[in-house]
């Protein structure tokens, strides 16, 4: 499946169609995730591309938060550039399914959302109406090529039916087919990425009092990792 961001419109809504396949591989792995945890991350990272892909400023970056009761909390990162990470954090999870997403907007600063529910889908479509406060359907799919998501957006006028063009859009655009009514607008590629590097992280543990960088230290070693994708970064004490 093709990494890519496509947007098309159709009667009085903007139809957007976010895939995804190697970017979560690639979080996967860094992060030594599990079946079901890559697939619970691969739909907060596919949602948050959206997210992002809906800012209208070049630099901004949206972070999604996803803390499910007695399964665990997720975090992706996208960037309007088109770069997506993720991780599982190992924070504990309190009783309620949660969904906080900080849109980091330059020059503005950060917005942040939380919406309650009882399964992501119920998160998802509450984000859009109580948090953006934005007449829209969206779904999140997974499927054995990937990761979709299909977000109808209403514009303001005439009202249209945005659960039938959410339903026609899933049966088709992840597919490779464009419903007969759907005019396309453009596409962006997508792809994994982070802005973390060794000499930042070496940067932080320098800083750091003698004492705790002893602390840390197990072997003559401070092993640490990117709280963004959750790459892992060694260094010699
Ligand atoms: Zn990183």
């Amino acid at each position: 499946m093709t990494e890519q961001i496509r947007k098309y419109m159709v009667q009085n809504a903007r139809v957007f169609c976010i895939t995804l396949s190697d970017a979560v591989k690639r979080s996967a792995e860094l992060n030594h995730l599990t079946a079901d945890d890559t697939d619970r991350l691969g739909r907060l990272q596919v949602f948050t591309c959206c997210i992002a892909a809906l800012q209208k400023v070049d630099k901004a970056s949206v972070i999604a938060r996803l803390s499910l009761p007695t399964i665990g909390q997720y975090s992706a990162t996208a960037d309007r550039d088109g770069s997506v990470r993720g991780l599982k954090e190992d924070s504990s999870v309190g009783m309620e399914a949660t969904l906080e997403v900080t849109l980091q907007l330059p020059l503005r600063g950060n917005y942040t959302g939380v919406v309650t529910g009882s399964c992501f889908e119920d998160l998802v479509t509450g984000y859009f109406s109580r948090s953006l406060q934005i007449a829209s359907a969206c779904k999140v799919l997974s499927c054995p090529e990937g990761y979709v998501c299909i977000l109808v957006e209403k514009l303001p006028g005439e009202d249209c039916d945005l659960e039938q063009i959410c339903n026609d859009a899933c049966a088709a655009l992840p597919f490779g087919s464009v419903p007969k009514d759907f005019v396309f607008l453009e596409e962006s590629a997508l792809r994994f990425g982070c802005t973390c590097s060794r000499a930042a992280l070496l940067r932080i543990v320098s800083a750091l009092p003698p004492e705790d960088r002893q602390d840390l230290s197990e072997n003559g070693k401070i092993v640490t990792h990117c709280n963004s994708c959750g790459k892992k970064y060694t260094f010699e004490v």
